[in-house]
């Protein structure tokens, strides 16, 4: 992935941080847990040479009580050693004004207000007073409904306040039912921001919109592809033991091949050429290739089974299961609007792909 710096300010002649890079990108832990944890997460992604702010959540904010609510003030201690082994530059969410004046107290270099917080005026307000004059960065990322003047207001308080390098984070919206992602992304929401708001930097948060590892790229992929302007992105060492948000945090590695793959050319420019039949076939591609991913997740279950080798769960259990999986398929099928028929036909195929890998398996 190839960054560029951005131009300095034509009146002060001072580089925006936020549009100093080119994409800009925010990489590290959901939450700071360790000092080993965080410095084991820094080393890796200082060694990528992508990373602009590594981010680590101290004061969480949690949707249930008797959640991990963050280590607290202790971990600024831990982001302070980051910055002085690493060289790079320290980002945390703030959620009131106490958490502002002590992490300003250590002088963190980029602050960003969270999805949970924006969503209340009172505490932007109170975000934003405590801010008042000083020289900081602030990201804000949408609130977690799909309103665009909330989000637009919250913006306002922090330029009101007089903060000079003010951003937002597309971090995707809550939706009732069922959805493939944790928070739904809604494109044209960032992109009506950018409008209202032109050259103010818009970053996207995967890991939040995917909720789980294996659709990050394709949400960082389709970003970029909507022009904005850098990512966010959870990386933890070992996410499967993470505090928080494990099943969406990247190992370093797959942080590193993200950045790889990612071909960040300078952004589409989508005015005029913008259609909608691009947008919903790059729609398209991504269920396609999570369809794909499903299928092989379902085959290595399967395996899985046929390596236990239970004689009399191939006998016995397994025809029951499957007329189980078959009737509950056809419910499905209904619910969601689509024929049985054809849902049965395609996992008779299913089974059938399965068995033959089994059978190639044993031979
Ligand atoms: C986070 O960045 O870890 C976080 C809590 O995100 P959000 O506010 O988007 O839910
Ligand atoms: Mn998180």
């Amino acid at each position: 992935m190839k960054k560029t710096n951005g131009p300095a300010d034509e009146k002060t002649g001072k580089t925006n941080r936020l549009k100093q890079h080119r994409p800009l990108i925010i990489a590290g832990p959901c939450s700071a847990e360790s000092p080993g944890q965080l410095l084991d997460t820094a080393r890796e992604l200082k060694k990528t040479g992508k990373v602009d702010y590594f981010r680590a959540g101290l004061w969480k904010p949690r949707t249930l009580p008797g959640s991990f609510e963050g280590i607290g003030s202790e971990g600024l201690e831990w982001l302070k050693m980051v910055r002085e082994e690493t060289g790079m530059k320290v980002a945390t969410e703030v959620g009131s004004d106490k958490h502002v004046f002590e992490a300003l107290k250590y002088e963190v270099d980029l602050l960003w207000i969270g999805a949970r917080t924006v969503s209340n005026p009172f505490i932007v307000q109170e975000i934003a007073e405590a801010l008042r004059g000083v020289d900081i960065p602030v990201l804000v990322k949408n609130p977690l409904n799909p309103d665009l003047e909330l989000w637009f207001g919250a913006i306002n308080r922090f330029i009101k306040a007089g903060i000079k390098e003010v951003g937002a984070i597309h971090r995707g919206f809550s939706v009732w039912g069922k959805s493939i992602y944790r928070n739904h992304p809604i494109w044209e929401i960032p992109r009506a921001l950018k409008k209202r708001m032109p050259g103010m930097v818009v970053v996207c948060d995967p890991s939040h919109i995917a909720g789980k590892r294996s659709l990050v790229p394709l949400i960082a992929g389709r970003s970029i592809e909507e022009g904005l302007d850098g990512l966010m992105i959870e990386v933890h060492p070992v996410p499967e033991q993470a505090m928080s948000d494990a099943a969406q945090q990247l190992r370093p590695q797959a942080f590193d091949r993200l950045m790889k793959d990612l071909d960040i050319k300078s952004p589409v420019n989508r005015e005029g050429s913008e259609s909608r039949i691009d947008e919903l076939n790059s729609e398209i591609d991504m269920v396609d290739d999570l369809l794909v991913r499903t299928i092989a997740s379902r085959m290595e279950l399967s395996r899985q089974i046929e390596k236990i080798g239970d004689p009399r769960y191939v006998m016995t259990q397994k025809p029951i299961q499957m007329q189980k999986t078959f009737a509950r398929l056809h419910g499905l099928a209904i619910e969601e609007g689509l024929r049985p028929e054809f849902i049965k036909r395609l996992f008779d195929e299913i089974s059938r792909e399965a068995l033959l890998l089994e059978t190639s398996l044993r031979e």
